[in-house]
């Protein structure tokens, strides 16, 4: 340390080529200027040692407030130095480490594979970032988010390592809570919709030869009876014994709850007996239920298909089971349907609407786009709005978006649709370019579909060039399941070339999908948007206020922002300030409204606004 802390200093040089002069120049003048250019020289040094000594304390003092474990290790990855929080998270103290090797921490849980690619990974670029399990002292597993970073000497050999980790087992545990929220439904336990089109493709995937797929979806009758003369709660329990019952009866069958009364069942079998299996199906469910000292026997309406016959993909399959039960409840209750195709044509009123559909995107007069701002909920501050599409049927009226986006994106039309979205979201930005209009972003939601099949990217730069926009004017919406869409490929790259190009990026429905947070860390995104789903029992129920609470702090600590989606009321509002949520979408402060409502409700902003907090 000395002799790096003195050798780049003039004062030093000169101190050592006089300190000779203070013994062998004769004249004493000279000795006497002699020693004291030594005396400035070790003054000098003096000085340096104690500077460096106060920055060694200081680097010290700042590894020990992180939270961030650390470790320093040299070539062999033989521990030398450790700060506080790897203590912490790890149990060990530096005088058990110090000398070890980090392998010593490894969980058994990666094979010999995974680190084989570490090393290799770490050797060549010099950094390897990643989650990793490691095992603390007293044995248990945890995942920790780590970075390590090779130190080279002049001639580019590595002489240490610098690992740094955060302990991610809380997160974890979150991210497995949101994800159960995402698949399961809460009153049954049962899989929901979502997570019974992901066993179904895997079922198929996995189909033998000789093997087929029965599918029945199970319709209680009457179930809004039960409800209104028993009250919800026994109606709320008759559903979960009915999911009891069902799931022992076709033990080894995939069994889920669609939502409200509406069970679905698949089995995978060698039998040709479709059609007795539904009906024993019926017959074992249809047997009295007894809540509350009354006995209950319900009516089933059935619909049903069977692979391959009836299609081999799970989308379409869904489609069919679903038309098939619709077309048994006009049969009247208690019926049972199989699937036939004629059902698709003429009884399928989708198809007719498909076809309007088709109709109205070439004629673009029955399509509108409206708005929904976006707030700061401290104050009400206009912060942006989401472009949301509408229908206008001639004979139906408003077709809501939840109805007509799934069916364009099943029938091919939503790329064609996107892209009319994307053009008249920049076509009404520019517009409002030149008026008394905030000056704000507009996001436009992006279907997967539209990332595989239209030309996103492309389509984008046209409208910009076309509208002379700047692509901060539009954000991009995507819902998790588009991030996750393996069809649309790798999307990171994608959606970092989009931010380069300065478009926003923000998850719609955070919560509802499968993402995990781990994941999305690697993604490059710039905020989520929380689903309603957690907003909307706020600030009652507890599990809620608490999802609400954690996605809050862990997107801090990821860096991105937050917007909870579909906030009603005052309360909510509030709950979401206090948690520190600082932009808010929801009726409470605007509807969605055309262009021409938002025009005026924003010229007149403190007669329409609501009490801020
Ligand atoms: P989203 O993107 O999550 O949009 C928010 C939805 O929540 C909108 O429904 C909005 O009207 C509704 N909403 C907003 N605030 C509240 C509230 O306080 N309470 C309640 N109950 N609802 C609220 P909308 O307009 O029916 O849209 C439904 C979904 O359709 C959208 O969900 C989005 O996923 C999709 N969608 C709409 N327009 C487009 C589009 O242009 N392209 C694509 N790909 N999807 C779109
Ligand atoms: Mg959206
Ligand atoms: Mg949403």
């Amino acid at each position: 340390m000395w002799l790096t802390v003195s050798l780049n200093r003039p004062l030093v040089w000169v101190a050592l080529i006089a300190l000779p002069a203070c013994v062998w120049i004769p004249d004493a003048a000279l000795r006497l200027f002699a020693a004291t250019l030594v005396m400035f020289g070790v003054w000098d040094v003096w000085t340096q040692v104690r500077q460096l000594r106060l920055r060694l304390r200081l680097t010290q003092d700042a590894l020990g407030l992180t939270s961030d474990a650390m470790a320093i290790s040299d070539a062999q990855n033989h521990v030398i130095a450790i700060n506080p929080a790897f203590t912490e998270i790890t149990g060990y103290t530096s005088q058990e480490i110090l000398g070890l090797k980090l392998e010593a921490l490894a969980a058994p849980r990666h094979d010999k594979s995974f680190y084989q690619s570490f090393w290799s990974a770490l050797k060549s670029t010099g950094r390897w970032e990643g989650e990793m399990w490691n095992r603390r002292k007293h044995g248990d597993e945890y995942p920790e988010w780590l970075k390590v970073r090779a130190v080279t000497d002049k001639r580019g050999r590595i002489t240490h390592y610098i690992h740094l980790f955060t302990d991610i087992s809380a997160q974890k545990a979150r991210e497995q809570d949101l994800r159960r929220i995402g698949y399961e439904d809460p009153l049954t336990g049962l899989p929901n919709r979502r997570r019974l089109h992901d066993l179904l493709a895997s079922r198929l995937r996995h189909l033998r030869a000789g093997e087929s797929l029965d599918m029945a979806l199970v319709d209680i009758d009457g179930l809004k009876s039960v409800n209104d003369s028993l009250g919800v709660e026994q109606g709320d329990r008759l559903l979960a014994r009915f999911a009891q019952r069902l799931t022992g009866y076709v033990a080894g069958s995939i069994v889920g709850r669609l939502g409200g009364d509406e069970f679905m069942v698949i089995r995978t079998t060698t039998f040709d007996d479709h059609d007795k299996w539904v009906a024993t199906l019926r017959e074992h469910m249809s047997r009295p239920f007894e809540i509350n000292d009354h006995s209950l026997r319900l009516g089933l309406t059935i619909g049903s298909c069977r692979v391959p016959e009836d299609g081999n993909d799970s989308g379409i399959l869904f489609q069919r089971v679903e038309s098939a039960l619709y077309s048994a409840k006009r049969l009247g209750r208690n019926q049972s349907q199989r699937f036939r195709p004629a059902l698709d044509k003429q009884d399928n009123p989708q198809l007719a609407l498909v076809s309007d559909l088709r109709a109205a995107l070439i004629s673009g007069d029955q399509l509108e786009l409206h708005f929904q701002t976006q707030h700061r909920p401290s104050d009400g501050e206009l912060l942006g709005m989401e472009a949301l599409l509408r229908w206008r049927h001639p004979q139906d009226g408003l077709i809501s978006p939840g109805d007509f986006i799934p069916l364009a994106e099943r029938h091919g039309l939503m790329a064609q649709l996107g892209a009319w979205v994307i053009e008249k979201a920049c076509a009404q930005q520019a517009h409002w370019r030149n008026s008394a209009m905030p000056k704000l972003t507009i996001w436009v939601n992006i279907s997967a579909l539209q990332l595989f099949q239209g030309d996103l990217e492309g389509q984008l730069a046209t409208c910009l060039k076309r509208y002379q926009l700047t692509s901060a004017q539009i954000g991009l919406e995507l819902t998790e399941s588009v991030l996750l869409d393996e069809r649309a490929g790798d999307m990171g790259p994608r959606l970092q070339a989009l931010r380069d190009q300065g478009f926003a990026i923000a998850i719609d429905d955070f919560g509802t999908g499968y993402s995990s947070l781990g994941y999305l860390k690697r993604l490059p995104v710039d905020k989520i948007k929380l689903d309603r789903a957690f907003i909307k029992d706020l600030p009652h129920d507890q599990a809620d206020a608490s999802i609400v609470k954690a996605v809050l702090a862990m997107a801090a600590g990821m860096g991105l922002g937050v917007i909870a989606e579909g906030v009603e009321t005052q309360e909510q509002c509030k709950f979401l300030v206090n948690a520190g949520c600082t932009s808010v979408q929801g009726f409470y402060f605007a509807k969605p409204m055309s262009a021409a409502e938002l025009e005026k409700h924003l010229m007149t902003p403190l007669a329409a606004a609501p009490e801020p907090y």
